[in-house]
């Protein structure tokens, strides 16, 4: 351990990034919460539990190479990164370098995501780079960039939403997934949409309970409501916006009796809804993952910010719309360069002056450069086949558990010539991996994360890493230079690669060219954009008239980052799952979240008292249909989708919907949730249809 005996810093999971405090101790390392914005001295079970994830037996110690044998057995790291290099001369010199990919993480920092993307394309010279983000939440990315020209996930600090009036929660369940944000939202009314009663649902004043895979519709239904009840906000929109009268003429057969016959919810519900946001003086539209998991996620979430829009909420001090980021570093990681389509900045790859702007940085030609590469789940079912990747490298994922379809995935991997994972714990897929790289984790390393709000925050070392982890800036760099790189091109120091990450963002939508390390750990709050110091001194200041950026807390307040500065309406139109149920697959499975677990559980699981609070997989049955089904309370039962088939303990809930059944996603082997979901993606973002799956259910023996 080293002599720091304490620093503040991050929790090592979910995007509200609630500030800790750690301390050595000596019974080891101890937590306690900071007063920060987004907590407020609050935590979560994860949150208070986290540094056991520091002690964990399963630490990998030692890189790691598979024999010949079948064993993976540990080398040397010179041995473990000439291996890795080697194979991917060998696989690019026969097949080029398109058949080098990399898969990255929304939980690494900033400095890792953006040396990422910068190795993929300038060390392997490849196009095939992609992220788990885009399983999280590429769909509301891809709306919000559509409607208001750019893409933060909250808009506004977390703190606004303490002075709301009204809030729908539309597939946004924070009661369980970061339930630190909840003290924000007592204040106001809550609307939550969600096919299940979840814990948020409880809390709400009106829980609206659609059938899975109806929000598009129900959303339509919504704005329908407001517009014939005269509670659009015609001078906003007309002052504000473009492209209303397009989507009203979708939107204008969205009768609330037709939502009602579609989604389920009745028509009083969707009055009141909407009458309760039009009505408050402060209301906010919130989605999560449960309207954005969908093949028309981005659809859903421009129907819901159609709603907003029409309401007059969004660029207006005190209300507004967000989205409510998942992974720890999912803002950040969707900024720099992970995405198979973008350069650091949050800029098109195919920009051809953010192409000449990056390169200049990177010290290479701009028509070196690859363009745009596959989405994640397309780059997960090329691997192995004719023209898809043979070599592929995993930072920060375990996608054998969060990708759909996950059986058809691990067979690609298993496809693969080359698969190399850089973790801290042997998750399922470092497990079938042909070399693990053993890197170091949160409270061992320095850098930065970008949290829901578009807030920089300072990730901090309290701890000498175990002796053969290596941070993944070295492991980038080990690679590179054997890769015929200059190794001063691939800096292995946090602060030197985030200096760089400045330059390469300083006109992008997310510019951080005006922070530094020295600004956030003198305590400022630094929301993106905040361009480098170029902003006339109107105070006291004589540096030269111009003093530093002072961030940008609140986006849109004098408008839209569209040129013409207005929001865009987008027409869009239901379109149901892309599977239907029939009488094979009579049931919609959905999955989600617990409050103990956190994504795929590689991490969670191997903290005891989380393991003890959700110790294993089930599935969530209506008492009605575990009847109609032979099944009961504590027995197992097989779920099968045309994908696949998992086993789970049957769990029974009342407040379910008859024709749905919940399973978490956090768990292993046939449990997999994954097993069961469909690879259907959306065509505006590329996330899957998660939240939708056509299942039957069967009694199985005792397991
Ligand atoms: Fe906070 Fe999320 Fe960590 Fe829980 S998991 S303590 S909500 S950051």
């Amino acid at each position: 351990m080293s002599d720091i005996r304490s620093v503040h810093t991050h929790c090592p999971y979910c995007a509200l990034q609630c500030g800790t405090r750690l301390t050595v101790e000596r019974s080891g390392v101890a937590v306690s919460p900071s007063d920060f914005p987004t907590n407020r001295g609050g935590l979560c079970q994860k949150g208070w539990t986290a540094p056991a994830l520091l002690e964990t037996p399963e630490r990998l110690r030692h890189p790691l190479v598979r024999g010949t044998d079948g064993e993976l057995t540990p080398v040397s790291w010179g041995v473990a990164l000439q291996t890795v290099a080697t194979g991917l001369q060998r696989i690019a010199g026969e097949s080029g370098p398109e058949a080098t990919a990399v898969f990255g993480g929304g939980g690494l920092t900033n400095e890792k995501a953006y040396l990422l993307g910068k190795f993929a394309r300038v060390a392997l010279g490849t196009s095939q780079i992609d992220y788990n983000g885009r399983f999280c939440m590429s769909a509301a990315a891809s709306a919000g960039t559509a409607a208001f020209g750019l893409d933060r996930g909250l808009p506004f600090p977390v703190t606004d939403l303490a002075r709301a009036g009204t809030i729908l929660l539309a597939g946004a369940n924070p009661a369980e997934t970061m339930p630190p944000l909840m003290q924000h939202l007592t204040r106001a009314e809550l609307i939550v949409i969600d096919p299940r009663r979840t814990a948020t649902a409880e809390a709400a004043a009106l829980h609206l309970q659609p059938a899975p895979g109806t929000d598009l519709a129900l959303a339509l239904g919504l704005l329908h409501i407001a517009v014939t009840e005269g509670r659009y906000q015609a001078d906003y929109v007309h002052e504000r916006t473009t492209g209303f009268d397009t989507a009203w003429t979708r939107a204008v057969s969205w009768w609330p009796e037709r939502a009602e016959h579609v989604t389920g919810v009745p028509v009083a519900a969707q009055r009141q809804a909407v009458r309760m946001l039009a009505e408050s003086e402060r209301s906010y539209v919130l989605t999560g993952r449960g309207a954005e998991q969908h093949s028309t996620g981005a659809d859903t979430v421009g129907g819901f910010i159609n709603l907003a829009l029409a309401l007059g909420l969004p660029g207006i001090e005190g209300s507004g719309y967000g989205c409510l980021t998942g992974q720890g570093n999912g803002q950040g990681g969707r900024e720099h360069g992970q995405k198979a389509d973008q350069l650091p900045g949050y800029r098109l790859i195919t920009d051809p002056a953010t192409r000449e702007h990056v390169a200049d940085v990177w010290g290479v030609l701009p028509g070196t450069l690859p363009g745009p590469g596959r989405s994640a789940s397309e780059l997960l079912a090329a691997l192995g086949t004719e023209g898809g990747p043979r070599a592929l490298l995993v930072f920060g994922s375990n996608p054998v558990l969060s990708a759909p379809d996950s059986a058809a995935i691990a067979e690609r991997l298993a496809d693969l010539d080359l698969l190399v994972v850089a973790d801290f714990v042997p998750s399922e897929t470092a497990r079938m991996a042909d070399v693990v790289l053993p890197v170091t984790q949160w409270a061992e390393e320095e850098g930065t994360l970008t949290n829901l709000e578009g807030r920089l925050l300072r990730r901090r070392r309290l701890l000498t890493p175990p002796k053969h982890a290596r941070s993944d800036l070295h492991v980038l760099q080990g690679l590179a230079t054997r890769l015929g790189q200059p190794a001063g091109r691939f800096p292995t120091s946090p602060r030197e690669v985030f200096d760089e990450l400045r330059r390469a963002s300083a006109g992008g939508a997310a510019d951080y060219s005006g922070i530094s390390y020295e600004r956030l750990d003198a305590g400022e709050a630094l929301h993106w954009p905040c361009p480098a110091p170029t902003v006339p001194d109107t105070a006291e200041s004589d540096t030269a008239g111009m003093v530093a950026h002072p961030g940008t807390p609140r986006l849109f307040l004098d408008g839209f980052a569209h040129p013409d500065g207005r929001a865009r309406f987008q027409e869009v139109e239901h379109r149901g799952p892309a599977e239907t149920t029939d009488t094979r697959f009579p049931l919609w499975a959905t999955t989600g979240r617990l409050p103990a677990q956190y994504q795929t559980g590689a991490q969670t699981r191997r903290v005891p008292d989380l393991t003890e609070a959700a110790p294993e997989a089930f599935v969530q049955v209506h008492p009605d249909t575990a009847q109609r089904c032979g099944l009961d309370e504590g027995l197992f039962a097989r779920i099968s989708s045309a994908r696949s088939s998992a086993v789970a303990r049957v769990y029974l809930d009342s407040s379910l919907r008859t024709d749905t059944v919940f399973l978490p996603f956090h768990f292993p082997d046939g449990a997999r949730a994954n097993l069961l979901t469909q690879p259907a993606r959306d065509p505006r973002s590329g996330m899957p249809e998660f939240k939708v799956s056509a299942v039957r259910l069967e009694a199985v023996p005792e397991v």
